[in-house]
């Protein structure tokens, strides 16, 4: 049996928005990746023993659960959008956004009851589907995986339910909000499976790389 230490892994959204912020992150707690333009799926880091896993935001709860990765940094909104609870080392400060209902701003849809009936297009069928549960609305919902904004005016649906940050996007295709389903923003999750907690970890390689 080898008695080779186990890297320990970080999973990390491989492109998008939170990539960029969560290595500026591992790097303000002090760890080093080089040349991260290279973009392979397993990259070690140059000075602690931890290795960037790159994959699917939607994936990285599944590789933090299961022990394929030991750490993870995702939106929260990931997490309910699943259904899955994690263990959160800590909250993030990016990846700011809402999950909102939006509608046209010429329809005469105001109340959340007047969703009822209607199709709501999203790439967030399973936060959505617990939200209408809970109130008690009974809509379609139309699974779309992007470009979401674009199905009111194709008459693909009446509504969606998608993420903003700012409020830009939903006003350039003349959408309103209409009710807001969740707040979000990174978190770092831990595995059950990790045999350190995160904060030690990093401790300890900078113990270790003020020793060597
Ligand atoms: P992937 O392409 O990795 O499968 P994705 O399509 O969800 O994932 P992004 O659009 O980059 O990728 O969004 C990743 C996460 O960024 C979101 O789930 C959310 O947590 C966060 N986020 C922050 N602001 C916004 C925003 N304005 N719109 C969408 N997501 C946002």
């Amino acid at each position: 049996m080898s008695n080779k230490i186990r890297q320990f892994r970080l999973a990390i959204q491989s492109s998008g928005r939170l990539r960029e912020d969560s290595l500026e992150y591992m790097g303000s707690l002090g760890a080093e990746f080089g040349e991260t333009a290279e973009r392979r799926l397993i990259q070690s880091c140059q000075n602690f023993n931890l290795a960037i896993v790159s994959v699917r935001h939607s994936d990285i709860p599944r590789y933090v659960a299961s022990g394929a990765a030991d750490y993870g940094i995702c939106g929260a909104n990931v997490l309910t959008e699943l259904n899955m609870t994690a263990k959160v080392v800590t909250a993030l400060p990016f990846g700011f956004c809402k999950l909102v209902i939006a509608v046209p701003e010429s329809s005469n849809m105001q109340t959340i009851a007047d969703l009822e009936g209607e199709r709501i297009a999203t790439a967030y069928p399973g936060s959505l589907e617990r939200w209408l549960q809970d109130q008690g609305i009974h809509a379609a919902i139309i699974p779309i995986r992007g470009s979401v904004e674009a199905t009111v005016e194709l008459n693909l649906a009446d509504a969606i339910c998608d993420l903003t940050q700012s409020g830009r996007t939903l006003k350039a295709h003349q959408l309103v909000p209409l009710a807001t389903i969740l707040e979000s923003q990174a978190v770092l999750i831990q595995s059950p499976h990790a045999s350190k907690p995160f904060f030690e970890l990093i401790q300890s390689q900078l113990k270790y790389e003020t020793v060597r």
